[in-house]
């Protein structure tokens, strides 16, 4: 970190100038001072391109105008319109924030970002960010894009997995706030120069107005920086997503409050698939299980979402038996099952791959929400009284698009049909 003390008044001058010559002016949530929007677009923001937030923030700020309007949504109008923006704790996080500022803060966002960084899912960073536009306040911030500024400008050879590097970071970051300058200029001007000029892959040092102090432009090696993380193989998990059709409706159910795609609507799933099951569809050629009672573990499976879901259960002792007995019973002739799509997405600590198993049933024509709502009973034809505690809807395709659902199952629905 050489020369620090003499770049450190320079940096924040050169960021700010440039920022007002060749920043971005005209992104959907600028030239606002107004809290809310700003903290919006910086949730949304968070891991996703602009070019994606803008219309889901456009569509939002209409729906949700003001902090009273968002916390009196219920939570599933808020993932409705978040679906498809990917990573959806936020949307949880944005409603329960919403919430604590209007029942805490009498609806008025705070203005120190140290306070701003206790609220439901505002990050150091996203606190600063806020409190930097909308509130003037000289605090710093610290994005993935600033890291990889801050570490080309000063060569830092830092592990980008250690906590220590990561104090490092943060020194540095407030070691630069200016002192008299336009402080959403500078947090702006910080943004726009890893978002358009110092790009991860080939970086545009000849627009950059760092170019003079940066060290690794100096020495050719830009991007050696930041070092790379330490690549690891995801673990494997393996559920069966399962399509029950009647051929005009689809079965959805809601997902549990915690864990992966929380509160959302999604296709039930087991999730905890035995490894034969796995080869037994993972390698059919055919890409269809023609004759599914045939192999004795797909009924099995098939009855371990009963199980799951709905609570029910089941002597082990007998419970292939039951299961054959309970899937005999409750698929009709017409019954078919195939697989033939196969949801594929990585998450933090593990890598999901789950078959689509399609299940069409033939049932008698619902004709009221009221019948739906003793679904999925009828799925299964059984009249149990344990089966419905899991919300679950029977739905046209239009319909259930229109729920909160994760875009990995939209994409899934939408290939499916
Ligand atoms: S000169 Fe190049 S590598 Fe250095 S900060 Fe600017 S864009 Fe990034």
């Amino acid at each position: 970190m050489k020369h620090l003390d003499s770049l450190q008044s320079d940096f924040a001058f050169k960021v700010v100038h440039w920022q007002r010559l060749a920043g971005r002016h005209k992104l959907a949530w600028q030239n606002t001072r107004d809290p809310y929007r700003i903290w919006v677009s910086e949730i949304m923001l968070q891991q996703t391109q602009v070019a994606t937030v803008t219309p889901y923030y456009e569509r939002f700020i209409k729906r949700f105008p003001d902090v009273h309007s968002l916390a009196q949504a219920s939570l599933d109008e808020v993932l409705a319109l978040w679906s498809g923006l990917g990573y959806y704790r936020r949307a949880k996080f944005l409603h329960a924030c919403a919430k604590t500022i209007v029942e805490t803060h009498e609806g008025r966002f705070p203005q120190d970002e140290k306070v701003l960084a206790e609220l439901p899912g505002i990050g150091r960073s996203t606190a600063a960010a806020i409190a930097a536009f909308a509130f003037q306040r000289r605090a710093a911030i610290l994005d993935g894009n600033v890291k990889r500024v801050l570490a080309r400008v000063f060569a830092l050879e830092l592990d980008p997995q250690s906590s220590k590097s990561l104090r490092v970071f943060w020194d540095l970051a407030e070691s630069l706030l200016p002192q008299d300058v336009d402080m959403p200029a500078y947090t702006q001007g910080l943004m726009d120069l890893g978002a358009t000029c110092c790009l991860q892959r080939k970086p545009i040092c000849t627009q950059c107005p760092l170019q003079d102090i940066c060290q690794a432009k100096q020495a050719g090696k830009q991007e050696a920086y930041p070092l790379a993380k330490a690549k690891k193989t995801l673990p494997l998990r393996h559920w069966l997503m399962v399509w029950i059709s009647d051929g005009e409706r689809v079965l959805m159910v809601r997902r549990p409050g915690q864990g992966i795609w929380a509160s959302m609507w999604s296709l039930p799933s087991i999730e905890a698939l035995p490894d034969t099951v796995v080869k037994s569809i993972t390698e059919s050629n055919s890409k269809s299980l023609s004759a599914p009672f045939h192999n004795k573990e797909l009924p099995v499976a098939m009855h371990q979402i009963w199980r799951d879901r709905y609570h029910v259960s089941i002597n082990q002792e007998t419970f292939s038996a039951q299961s054959a007995a309970v899937l005999h019973a409750s698929l009709k002739p017409k019954v078919k099952l195939e697989y033939a799509l196969n949801l594929e997405q990585s998450f933090t600590h593990f890598r999901l791959v789950a078959p689509l198993l399609r299940v069409f049933i033939e049932r008698e024509p619902l004709s009221n929400k009221a019948d739906r709502a003793k679904e999925p009973s009828l799925a299964y034809a059984l009249n149990s009284a344990a089966i419905g505690q899991q919300q679950s809807l029977w739905l046209r395709m239009d319909e259930a698009l229109e729920l909160g659902i994760p875009r990995a199952i939209r994409k899934l629905l939408e290939d499916a049909t």
